[in-house]
């Protein structure tokens, strides 16, 4: 890593690897690779950061970097793509010139356009980039493809649209930091120390001040020692377990009757539905014994306020909008918002997931949320529709969905039909390999703009080292690429973009180019600070009241069976971001966290003969990987859990194609899978 005996310059930037938002301080050798990261005082992270924030950035200087256009060789075959990986990428294609890559992708979208439509057209976007990238490439979809078929990674882990209609607002309630005024924090599927670890920490000094935590995971986690009530729930049974303590709080009178008079829809509804959940039932379907699910039912509603939290291990199911419904429903029932300490948080991915979604980058909304009536494709949609020859043309920016969607197989066979693809990134990605032109971006350090984090707080990045070779900042890119489609862009920069988007968007008014350079950041909506961050102290954005939605539990998709005796989970490690394609170019990371691994239950291996760091191989329905067994108690007997990052065994090869009806959000938490020796 180097020290600051070296240091001949430094710069800022907003940390890409999670939604946090830790502002990081980048101190530069003399031929600006990164040789040393500290926290800066941001307002997100006041100095800290995680193993990430601090070790994470070698990749921008990292040899495989996109420095030129490239463009695929006439001899390449369109499914070569199909076995290569990282930067064997790279034989696939020549070197370009901006003017000639930039004509070429234009060229193939015109013609897709022209020959099938421009439903044949469509966007992937991503929330790593700003919110500049994302306003403009949702932008280029409508205006200059003129398809409806634009969305980003956002998808994969979309835990905001239950809380969108519940309250009419698609962002928290209450920030993170509002837990310091907390008595009680409610988490259901999060595991902030390893997915936002420098929320975890604050967090952890909330609970060894006294703030009692119902913490409702599988697994045992870095936050369960802190836990009052940890509620191991057996995978997919989140729904039967918050009915059920729903149930008991009305049962026993214990839910905020003023609030439910006064400030709720949907109550009496929700009262009928929860019924069946008895603390009987939901200990024969969740494995947690009902006198602990009692005992965590009467510490939250009898908390003078409480925070509820939520993440993936809720949403990434396909029935993950009703896990989040559950929650809700509960929070909303005990009177769990708008007052200082109270709020609803969905812990959400990227660093610029919630602008990303602001900036309108989604197939249902125009910026602002603006509904419409007929919304594009989602995500894994759109690799459907390329397989049946529907989708011909796609522009991916910043996106890999070659690692990072459900079912492998079929994506890259979506991928493969493409008659035009152009993917724009950093790094030769698994899903470069299938693109006729490639774009090399600008990493989010390299570059002006801003981002918006999960406590809806906005910061403006300026460049902390120049982007490598021909790299350019992807707005640019967008806007090139839209002047060659005829659009008239040619005078837009990174502040008007802003500007625009600020117009644009409902929550963010007040908010322009002066003013994030005159405060460097900014929460959303701006109110006197006497208000304070917890929003809805009266009425909500969907009107005075908010509205709870009754479900029934649903089952997993693809529950265990004799042949596939495992429930397959896959999740992320505190060491690697999502697909790895820049967390795994930094050697620390890679030290901490140098291989795929099978993690099971001791008992599980023991039972089947595997020794610890032997060789497995896990089977599903889709697929099959090889990676070392990885003894991990924590988990419960039966589950194998699998980290998404690495390409070498990739834990999506394995994972199912099903869409909650909701969301779209795939399943990713939950499939039938087998075991044995390789
Ligand atoms: Fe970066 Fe998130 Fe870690 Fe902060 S908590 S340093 S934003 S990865």
């Amino acid at each position: 890593a180097g020290g600051p005996a070296s240091v001949t310059a430094s710069g800022e930037t907003v940390c890409p690897f999670c939604s946090v938002g830790c502002r990081v301080t980048l101190h530069l050798a003399g031929d600006q690779v990164v040789v040393w990261a500290e926290g800066a005082d941001g307002p997100a992270n006041h100095g800290r950061l995680c193993v990430k924030g601090r070790f994470g950035f070698p990749y921008l200087r990292h040899p495989d970097r996109l420095t030129t256009p490239l463009v695929r060789r006439a001899d390449a075959p369109k499914d070569a793509g199909l076995s290569l990986r990282g930067a064997d990428v790279l034989a696939l294609f020549r070197p370009a010139g901006w003017d000639e890559a930039l004509d070429m992708a234009a060229r193939g979208f015109a013609r897709a356009r022209q020959a099938h439509g421009p439903q044949a057209l469509a966007v992937l976007g991503s929330a790593k980039g700003s919110n500049e990238d994302a306003y403009l490439l949702q932008r280029l979809a409508r205006e200059g493809f003129s398809t409806p078929h634009v969305d980003h990674c956002t998808r994969l882990c979309a835990s905001v649209p239950p809380l969108a209609e519940a309250t009419g607002f698609s962002a928290v309630t209450a920030p993170i930091e509002e837990i310091a005024a907390a008595d009680v924090v409610l988490m259901v599927g999060s595991n902030p120390d390893s997915n936002h670890p420098v929320a975890a920490s604050f967090m952890k000094n909330a609970f060894r001040r006294g703030v009692k935590l119902i913490l409702v995971d599988p697994g045992m986690q870095a936050l369960s020692r802190f836990a009052t009530h940890h509620l191991r729930t057996a995978p997919g049974t989140d729904v039967a377990l918050l009915s059920a303590m729903t149930r008991l709080v009305i049962a026993e009178g214990r839910h905020d009757q003023a609030f439910v008079a006064d400030r709720l829809e949907g109550f009496e509804a929700l009262k009928a539905r929860v019924a069946p959940y008895t603390l009987d039932v939901a200990e024969r379907l969740t494995g947690v014994p009902a006198a602990e699910i009692a005992a965590a039912a009467r510490l939250f509603a009898g908390a003078g306020a409480a925070m509820t939290f939520w993440g993936m291990g809720a949403s990434q199911h396909a029935f993950g909008a009703d896990n989040i419904r559950a929650v809700i429903a509960l929070a909303l029932a005990c009177g769990q918002v708008g007052r200082p300490g109270a709020g609803l948080h969905p812990l959400r991915g990227q660093n610029n997931v919630q602008g990303s979604c602001d900036a309108g980058l989604l197939p249902a909304y125009l910026p602002g949320y603006r509904p419409l009536a007929a919304p594009g494709h989602t995500v894994v949609e759109m690799f459907d529709a390329a397989r049946m020859g529907e989708v011909r043309a796609l522009y991916v920016v910043g996106g890999n969905p070659a690692m990072a969607n459900p079912d492998l197989a079929a994506t890259r066979a979506g991928l493969a039909r493409l008659e035009h693809l152009v993917v724009q990134d950093i790094f030769p990605t698994e899903t470069a390999a299938f693109a006729d032109v490639i774009l090399p971006a600008a990493a989010l350090a390299e570059r002006a703009g801003t981002v918006t984090n999960t406590d809806r707080l906005v910061q403006r990045i300026a460049p902390a080292v120049p982007p490598p070779g021909e790299a350019r900042a992807d707005w640019r890119i967008i806007r090139d690429l839209g002047v060659r489609l005829g659009l008239p862009w040619a005078e837009l920069t990174v502040e008007r973009l802003f500007d625009e988007m600020a117009r644009e968007v409902p929550a963010l008014a007040g908010f322009d180019w002066p003013l994030m350079e005159r405060a460097g950041h900014a929460r959303y909506p701006l109110r006197p600070a006497p208000e304070g961050d917890s929003l809805f102290a009266d009425g909500f954005a969907r009107g005075p009241r908010a509205a709870v939605v009754p479900l029934d539990a649903t089952g997993a998709d693809e529950a265990p069976d004799p042949a596939f005796p495992f429930i397959l989970m896959t999740g992320r490690l505190r060491e690697h971001w999502h697909t790895g394609s820049m967390t795994r170019r930094s050697p620390v990371l890679e030290a901490l966290s140098p291989e795929p691994r099978a993690h099971m239950h001791p008992d599980d291996m023991a039972r089947l003969g595997i020794a610890a760091r032997g060789t497995v191989e896990v089977r599903t329905r889709r697929g099959t990987v090889r990676l070392a067994a990885w003894p991990d108690a924590a988990l419960r007997p039966g589950v194998v859990w699998m980290a998404m990052s690495f390409f070498e065994a990739a834990a999506n090869e394995l994972t199912v194609n099903r869409l909650d009806p909701t969301t779209r959000v795939p399943e990713f938490k939950c499939c039938a899978a087998a075991v044995s020796l390789a």
